[in-house]
């Protein structure tokens, strides 16, 4: 299996719910390795730019504003797959169809307030952990 990086991103809603911890302990106990991490509140241009693929989408103001609504915990995961690992820990987009037992399953609030985000393909894990860290944030694999 590859090991891979992911970038991961405790959304307002999780933060405000005092469950950061519940979600960085089922990345830890499902094999992924924190690698970098920071608690940051994103302004509107950052949040803009993260999202700027869902420019054209109805929901992407109020996706903005609901990034830039509180902190955030932003980590680099490390693991066999861990693009695939992470999204699937975290579930489908809308909780109510997230499986059971899935970080979106137990803590999202609706499809917008859903708790956590993860890159989706090797491409944009790159460009999302270069979007959040430099090179001397994110730690050596065997660190
Ligand atoms: N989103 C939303 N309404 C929708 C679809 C998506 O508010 O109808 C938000 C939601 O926060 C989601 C994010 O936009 O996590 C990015 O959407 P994507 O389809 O990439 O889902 P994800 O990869 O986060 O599961």
């Amino acid at each position: 299996m590859a090991t891979e990086q992911t970038l991961s991103i405790i959304k307002p809603d999780a933060v405000g719910k005092n469950v950061i911890g519940e979600i960085l302990s089922r990345f830890e106990s499902n094999g992924l390795r924190v690698k970098a991490m920071k608690m940051v509140r994103l302004t509107t241009e950052q949040a803009k730019a993260f999202y700027a693929v869902h420019a054209d989408k109805p929901f992407y103001n109020d996706l903005v504003e609901f990034m830039i609504s509180g902190p955030v915990v932003v980590s680099v995961l490390e693991g066999d797959n861990a693009i695939a690992k992470n999204r699937e820990l975290m579930g489908a987009t809308n909780p109510k169809e997230a499986d059971a037992g899935t970080i979106r399953a137990d803590y999202a609030t609706s499809i917008d307030a859903n708790a956590v985000h993860g890159s989706d393909s090797p491409e944009t894990a790159a460009e999302e952990v270069a979007f959040f860290f430099n090179h001397l944030e994110v730690f050596d694999r065997d660190a």
